[in-house]
């Protein structure tokens, strides 16, 4: 038997105002005055001048405003990786990622691009990455998905949506700054907070479950029964929900997600629908796998007046549905992970797509 060997980020800070200590962070880790920061921040920021006044620029630093309108995709790694080596005559000291697990898994992709040959897409898959990307930070801005502590940067490209897992992949420091996230709009708040509970779920409701993973889930599933079914004061709330991606990502990290994620995979590759709503569109017909997680997600869901979009899969073709079950059936960490060895036994194509037809 091989045990997990992998790695953490290496620095982190925690605290509301932390943001402000960003460019004391990077002042030591700049190359030289040729060698820029290059800032990928949301584009819901762009406007927003009390923030980007805040973004510590000098020399030839640069702020790439990106939308998380969509899902990130391998192509714009691709483009965005051109657009830095065109615009410099050296690397850049290193890529900031300001913003959800949209633009932080596009700043480690980029970090990595920046130093492996090829199309990004040639590294979705496990361990395909070969040299060390560049010095890459992130700082979420929503909490939940757990990318900020991740060794995956979750792409979709032309045949596939897949993660760049590898031991280069996690952020060298992030900031966990609660204030960033007080304007996070109510429903994505509770989508992608969602995304973490369903990771607490499926992490300790698998098969891989172990004393890490599950001290770690624990917490995190603890933390989010708080913020979402008891009435916290607002910065303890955002307080709270970040540690809980915080955790919820280092559970999952060594063991594995399930049955929601591999059915909201094949969800987003073929109708692009975003993860965290995704989540929860599916979690919300998966009783029979979680029953306990479902019983308190719609309470969660009651709570807070969240009205989840219906019919999402009622107008889809045969061959729609089957691309979808195609992508869902490939995760197969994901099936084994929740329902044993024998998954393939449980699990078939008409039950699948009977799923799918109700969300
Ligand atoms: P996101 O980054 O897609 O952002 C969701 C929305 O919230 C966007 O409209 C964005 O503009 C807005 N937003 C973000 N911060 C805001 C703020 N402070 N104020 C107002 N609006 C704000 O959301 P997400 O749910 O964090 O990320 C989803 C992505 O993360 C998916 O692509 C998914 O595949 C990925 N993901 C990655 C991992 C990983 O380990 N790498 C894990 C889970 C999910
Ligand atoms: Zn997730």
């Amino acid at each position: 038997m091989s045990f997990k060997n992998f790695p953490l980020v290496s620095k982190v800070v925690f605290g509301r105002g932390s943001f402000n200590q960003l460019g004391e962070i990077l002042a030591p880790l700049r190359k030289n005055e040729n060698a820029p920061f290059i800032f990928l921040v949301d584009d819901v920021f762009e406007n927003d001048s009390s923030f980007v006044s805040k973004i510590p620029l000098l020399y030839a630093d640069r702020i790439i405003f990106i939308s998380a309108k969509h899902e990130p995709k391998t192509c714009q790694v691709d483009t965005l990786v051109e657009n830095i080596i065109l615009s410099s005559s050296i690397l850049p000291s290193g890529i900031i990622g300001i913003g959800g697990g949209t633009i932080m898994d596009l700043a480690k992709a980029v970090s990595l691009m920046l130093t492996n040959e090829g199309y990004c897409e040639d590294y979705q898959g496990w361990d395909l990455i070969k040299n060390k990307g560049i010095y890459h930070v992130g700082i979420p801005t929503i909490s939940g998905t757990g990318s900020e502590v991740s060794r995956t940067s979750v792409l979709t490209g032309p045949t596939k949506k897949l993660g760049i897992n590898s031991d280069f992949t996690p952020f060298d420091q992030v900031i966990l700054d609660p204030e960033l996230t007080k304007d996070v709009p109510k429903d994505q708040w509770f989508y992608t907070g969602m995304d973490c509970f369903i990771h607490c779920v499926e992490s300790l409701k698998g098969n891989f479950i172990n004393s890490f993973s599950e001290t770690y889930g624990n917490t995190a599933l603890n933390l989010c029964k708080d913020v979402f079914l008891n009435s916290l004061p607002q910065n303890e709330s955002q307080d709270k929900l970040m540690m809980a991606s915080w955790h919820g990502g280092m559970s999952i990290s060594y063991s594995q997600v399930g049955v929601a994620h591999a059915l909201s995979y094949g969800m987003s590759y073929l109708l692009g629908v975003k993860h965290g709503i995704g989540n929860c569109i599916v979690f919300d017909q998966l009783e029979a796998f979680y029953p306990e997680g479902v019983r308190i997600f719609r309470q969660m869901k009651a709570k807070h007046n969240i009205l989840l979009p219906k019919g999402v899969c009622s107008n889809l073709t045969q061959k729609q549905f089957d691309s979808m079950i195609d992508i869902a059936l490939s995760l197969e960490p994901l099936w084994e992970n929740a329902l044993g060895k024998d998954w393939k036994i449980k699990i078939t194509r008409p039950l699948l797509k009977d799923l799918y037809s109700k969300m």
